[in-house]
């Protein structure tokens, strides 16, 4: 099956065609560790966590690195504000980030390299630079990277030199040679982190040169695909490119760095840009508290990763309830019963040709509808109802579901608990509901209509909705 993707180098559709046949390396941009992430970093990692489950089942090697920038300015700033120290921060930051994760249900890349583990490998990369001619160090420590030596600095991002220069912050910094320089290290002071180097006593890295420290360092100097949300596109991008290019000599350089690139598009939120101000600011933890991480997962696959995306609570109420009707289709079996299946069947298939259009997710999506709205019409009419093939028919059908989800990171808990998780602290347990569920059917069988329906009502009032269902059996779930 071919792979086509959006190349953000070549402006156009085309066939993924990887370095190696059976072999695919992913860089994404990963978070600064400064604080929570909100909603909107919260959609490359969803949209580049299905694009990883994709290429896994394309192809047999997948090498996925995602980086944690753990030196930065903000994060600098934001330990002095709060008095801590800079490593308790972006420690206690990392671990909130991977909970957040796990409950969006992304799965961990391969490798999640910390730029604090990575600099011998930056500085060998400026040294590079410096002796490619492509940088220059001053006295006071500062080393840059020469815009003008490289010929093709700004055509990746389609950028002219005067929207290089403005793109390069408001006041040019006096130090720079030329205005569309940009920083590869700079010297510390204070209590400001910094490492040995050569170029002053103590320095740290610039942000752009971490990137292409580790990609190298994980995928080598040329792999193949290159993701990020369309906001790094200049300059963190285009400045990967040129110090990446740069630093192989022209015998071993491939001109090439990422050949493909990939980028999400942007995020709003309630019709705006998300600003703490307007009060439409969500960090994924504040929605957890009001929606399942499979919830914000759904809402964020519904729009194709490169449209804008209108991210509000109304759409996360909407995804709510299709995931309550998805789930409702695989009730009656467990998550393991349901398991049984090997995505390599028409169903799954489906999925998969979606995804592999440029990951299109939201007609992926709808296949899971459709398989949904199947199941849900019962058994197939070629057996007689009732009948073992007809259910067995059935089970399959719902695995299908199952393992289509899968590639999406969507359905993968036991339907029983989907509908019974919720907030137990706010209303009666499980155990509590099915002794009043236990209680009603006598009821009902000693003909109590009126004591039946007044459990039924109790529970209702206390956020439990009983479902009867055919032979006898009541469902519920949490309101
Ligand atoms: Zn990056």
């Amino acid at each position: 099956m071919d792979l086509k993707i959006y190349d953000t180098s070549r402006r156009a559709k085309v066939i993924f065609e990887p370095r190696e046949a059976d072999k695919v390396g992913l860089y994404a941009c990963g978070p600064t560790v400064y604080d929570r992430i909100h909603i909107g970093n919260a959609r490359p990692l969803v949209v580049f966590d299905v694009l990883s489950r994709l290429l896994r089942t394309l192809y047999p090697t997948v090498t996925y690195v995602r980086n944690i920038t753990d030196i930065d300015d903000k994060i600098n700033a934001r330990a002095k504000e709060r008095g801590i120290d800079i490593r308790e921060l972006t420690e206690t930051t990392v671990a909130r980030f991977r909970e957040d994760c796990e409950a969006l249900n992304c799965l961990p890349p391969d490798h999640e390299p910390r730029a604090t583990e990575t600099i011998p490998e930056m500085i060998a990369l400026i040294e590079r630079l410096i002796d490619q001619g492509h940088a220059y160090a001053l006295d006071d420590g500062h080393v840059l990277f020469d815009v003008p030596s490289w010929d093709d600095y700004g055509k990746f991002a389609n950028k002219d030199r005067d929207e290089q220069i403005s793109g390069a912050r408001v006041e040019v910094a006096s130090y720079k040679r030329d205005p569309a320089d940009f920083v590869l290290w700079k010297p510390s002071d204070g209590d400001t982190p910094g490492w040995p180097n050569p170029w002053c006593d103590k320095g740290r890295p610039g942000w752009h040169i971490e990137c292409s420290a580790m990609s190298e360092k994980f995928l080598g100097p040329d792999f193949d695909i290159h993701a990020g949300g369309i906001d790094l596109v200049f300059p963190h991008h285009q400045n990967e490119i040129a110090q990446s290019c740069c630093a192989h000599a022209p015998t071993d350089r491939q001109d090439r760095f990422a050949r493909y690139w990939m980028h999400n598009g942007y995020l709003m939120s309630e019709g705006e840009k998300m600003s703490k101000s307007l009060g439409n600011f969500y960090t994924v933890a504040e929605l957890l508290e009001e929606f399942p991480g499979e919830v914000l997962r759904l809402v964020l696959l519904k729009t194709h990763y490169r449209s804008p995306l209108d991210f509000s609570k109304d759409k996360c109420r909407e995804a709510k309830a299709e995931l309550d009707t998805l789930y409702q289709s695989l009730r009656g079996h467990s998550a393991s019963d349901l398991d049984q299946f090997e995505l390599i069947v028409e169903g799954g298939l489906a999925v998969t040709k979606a995804l592999a259009d440029d990951l299109n997710t939201p007609s992926a999506v709808s296949h899971l509808h459709a398989l949904a709205k199947g199941i849900n019409r019962g058994p197939s009419q070629i057996y007689p109802v009732g009948s073992v093939s007809a259910n067995t028919d059935l089970l399959e059908q719902k695995r299908i579901l199952k393992a289509s989800a899968k590639m999406l990171g969507l359905l993968q808990k036991d339907p029983e608990d989907w509908f019974k998780a919720g907030a137990p602290t706010n209303g009666p347990t499980e155990a509590e509901i099915e002794i009043q569920i236990e209680a009603r059917k006598e009821a009902k069988a000693s003909k109590d209509f009126a004591k039946a329906d007044q459990i039924r009502d109790d529970l209702q009032a206390q956020g439990v909705i009983l479902e009867d269902k055919p032979g006898g059996i009541t469902e519920w779930r949490r309101a």
